[in-house]
């Protein structure tokens, strides 16, 4: 028989495989997709087979063994691993480190996938000694003669200590290669069922025709744009088309933005089924979230809810993925192995032969222009469900108007107003903190962040000031220290300054506020949602933490208080984005049958895009954005990689990324380069960065240039002196 190698990918930063050879201890016969232990170099990594033959590049006296099994199943299945190779070569990320990222924290660090560990059998090595070869040790002796009885079955640990075999012996004997430990697999087959806890809503004729349209697509691939203004009843619709699905006996992903914000929606998954519903969420402990993970994976999980990285977990009946908010950010991960969430549900959904729908009250140009081009199918639902009516939206110019930390009188009017009918408010401002700048009155001086080109921001309680940036932050001077005057003063307004002036100002009415800061225990999410659900009059002030798709039924003022910062972003995506921030951040008043309102203060009333919002609402400004994008080949119209630089040298920074485009002037397919330049903010905690934007209008064209000209670059004697990436599709400039 030919000799067989395992290849082996490891969670190394090298963009290969390894190849070992296959012990004599190995208990099962190694499966693609499970896990093993390998040696490398001096360490033992846990890495994932993708490959056995018997061909290697590597000498075979170079070739170790491989250590242990530890999966005698796929861990990863035929269909992820596939998903997951394309996902490697698509973003050009070393494939050991994408199986990482794609496995929970304790399978990634080779814990067993099942729980009740706990059995014992004898290895192929241990089967083949005989009882005198351990007489120099009577205990490992008896434990031996205990599980020989076993054969290859084994016992469970439980009844071996009935007879007296205590862990120590087995776990010596395991040291010598002559027993293990395993897992009973418990993965009773069962057919998932349509059980309702709760009645459906009777959906009205929009939703019906997209739940008919969703639902006629189950068991073949199609991607639906579910394109429905915020309080459409989008939810209604995933809930229906979820139904179909179970009663198919298959089960469904969902992918939201960030669960602890949105605690109501997964609340509403839960409810109305009778079925198991899991979550995967950065607020599990490692052991919760491999439970979870578990339950997808077997199958048991009618309905999987998760953030991003839960685009990973194996579902063996996936029938069904949606991805609400599919706008948001949140999808693409911004370090490391940097995939977008989105993309990739589409991607599964192909080979899965599921449909996948997207929906948004504000969907990304990308996905509205794969609607034009009729890749996707474009579903709408125009008005509000229930009794809901849509919000009128006004602006208040804030020029040469009187304001009382940021607050005009007007806005203050019409918050009274609504506080005095037992109405909310809520009030917008991106800026979490007391004061975003610290200024000497006497001689300008500002208080900046050491480490990064910013300004830090002063906080209360305790006083300090904060570089939001980086871990920075230091106490504020009494004296400045340009000119020792003390005529320092906080200016401008975040989060904490707003909330206590309309404390001021309505110190009856109880004031919420809502950022980073605030919600970082657990529960006090929790606790504050169940206060604004009493529904009496309140005031919640909050950064964009309240634009996700929260429903605050008595919440009928909605206030933007600054968001001219993002009219002139530098980032061809800033119009975009404001513009979904202001719809998403609207979209929260009126949502049940009183009328809303949202004002927004601008210092810009006449800015384009402010015009277009009010005037044709952002399914109008998404048809004037997407020409504009074309025109210059820019995404969806172009695609772009981003070559990211950074080093304690700006110059060696810009010179590696000149290094490489010099590179690039060899190679078929090459594409125009914006750059080297410096990053929008240079200096970041402590080093300095520098970028590169590869532009092409053939994304095939991209990535074949990318896979030769990274090799190239990983050679180049200037990438050891620099920290280098890549990012493609990138989201964001900074
Ligand atoms: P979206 O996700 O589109 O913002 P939701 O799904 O949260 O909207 O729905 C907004 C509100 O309308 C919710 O309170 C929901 O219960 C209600 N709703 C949705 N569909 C219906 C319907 N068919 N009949 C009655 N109420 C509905
Ligand atoms: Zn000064
Ligand atoms: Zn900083």
């Amino acid at each position: 028989m030919p000799r067989l190698y395992l290849h082996v990918a490891v969670p190394a930063p090298l963009r290969q495989h390894f190849d070992y050879s296959i012990p004599a201890s190995f208990h099962h016969a190694p499966m693609v997709g499970a896990r093993v232990l390998v040696p490398f170099g001096r360490r033992e990594l846990v890495g994932v087979i993708i490959g056995i033959s018997n061909q290697t590049d590597t000498p075979v006296e170079k070739i170790k063994a491989a250590r242990q099994l530890i999966d005698e199943h796929a861990l990863i299945p035929p269909l992820m691993m596939e998903l997951l190779t394309w996902a490697a070569h698509y973003y050009q990320y070393p494939i050991g480190e994408v199986f990482s990222a794609a496995l929970p924290t304790l399978l990634r660090q080779g814990e067993a996938l099942y729980e009740n560990m706990n059995h014992w059998r004898l290895t192929h090595t241990g089967i083949a000694i005989t009882a005198t070869d351990l007489k120099s040790a009577p205990k490992q002796q008896a434990a031996w003669q205990a599980l020989e009885v076993h054969g290859t079955h084994g016992i469970s640990e439980d009844f071996l200590q009935h007879f007296g075999i205590e862990r120590a012996s087995l776990l010596a004997l395991a040291k010598k290669g002559l027993t293990e430990e395993f897992g009973q697999i418990v993965n009773k087959p069962t057919k998932l069922q349509l059980k309702y806890a709760e009645v459906p809503l009777l959906a009205n004729a929009n939703q019906e025709a997209a739940i008919h349209a969703i639902t006629k697509q189950l068991g073949t691939f199609k991607t639906l744009l579910l394109d429905g203004v915020t309080g459409s009843g989008k939810t209604e619709v995933y809930l229906q088309s979820i139904a179909s699905c179970l009663a198919n006996h298959q089960q469904t992903l969902v992918l939201v933005p960030e669960i602890g914000l949105t605690p109501q929606t997964v609340a509403r998954f839960r409810a109305r089924f009778a079925v198991e519903t899991v979550m995967l969420h950065s607020g599990l402990t490692d052991r919760e979230r491999l439970r979870a993970w578990r339950r997808a994976y077997l199958g048991h999980a009618g309905i999987v809810i998760g953030t991003r990285s839960t685009i990973f977990a194996p579902m063996p009946h996936l029938g069904l993925i949606i991805v609400d908010e599919e706008h948001d950010l949140s999808f693409k991960q911004q370090d490391g192995f940097r995939y977008h969430a989105r993309d990739l549900a589409v991607r599964r959904g192909q080979l899965q032969q599921c449909p996948v729908v997207l929906g948004s009250a504000t969907p990304s140009l990308e996905s509205l222009a794969n609607a034009k081009a009729e890749r996707y199918q474009h579903l709408y639902l125009h008005e509000r469900a229930a009794t809901a009516h849509p919000s009128t939206i006004k602006l208040i110019d804030l020029r040469n108007q009187k304001l009382k930390d940021g607050l005009t009188s007007a806005l203050r009017d019409a918050i009274a107003q609504r506080l005095k009918k037992q109405e909310q408010v809520l009030i917008f401002i991106n800026r979490r903190g007391f004061a975003p700048v610290l200024l000497c009155h006497d001689c300008g001086w500002q208080a900046k962040c050491l480490q990064c080109d910013a300004r830090t921001t002063l906080h209360r309680n305790p006083l300090r000031l904060h570089c939001h940036h980086c871990g920075y932050s230091a106490s504020p001077p009494r004296h400045c220290p340009d000119c020792q005057s003390t005529e320092l003063r906080a200016i401008g307004a975040g989060t904490v300054r707003i909330e206590e002036t309309l404390q001021e100002l309505f110190p009856k009415v109880p004031v919420h506020r809502i950022d980073r800061d605030s919600t970082r225990r657990k529960d006090s999410w929790h606790n504050l949602y169940a206060d604004i659900e009493l529904g009496e009059a309140a005031i919640l002030v909050g950064t964009q933490m309240l634009a996700k798709g929260h429903h605050f039924p008595n919440v009928t003022l909605v206030a933007l208080l600054d968001t001219d910062g993002g009219l002139f972003g530098a980032d061809f995506r800033a119009s975009e984005r404001v513009a979904q921030l202001i719809t998403q951040v609207a979209g929260r008043a009126g949502r049940a049958e009183k009328e809303g309102l949202v004002l927004i203060q601008t210092h810009q009333p006449e800015h384009p895009l402010l015009m277009q919002l009010l005037q044709t609402g952002y399914s109008g400004f998404a048809e004037a954005a997407l020409p504009e994008r074309q025109a210059i080949g820019l995404p969806p119209y172009g695609y772009l990689a981003l070559l990211r630089a950074e080093s304690n040298y700006p110059e060696t920074a810009l010179e590696f990324l000149q290094a490489a485009i010099n590179l690039g002037h060899g190679l078929a397919h090459e594409p125009e380069y914006w750059g080297p330049v410096p990053a929008p903010m240079e200096k970041k905690a402590g080093v300095f960065r520098a970028h590169l934007l590869l532009k092409s209008s053939q994304r095939p064209a991209l990535q074949r240039f990318l896979t030769e000209w990274l090799v190239l670059i990983s050679a180049l004697p200037e990438a050891k002196k620099v920290r280098w990436s890549i990012d493609v599709d990138p989201q964001e400039m900074g």
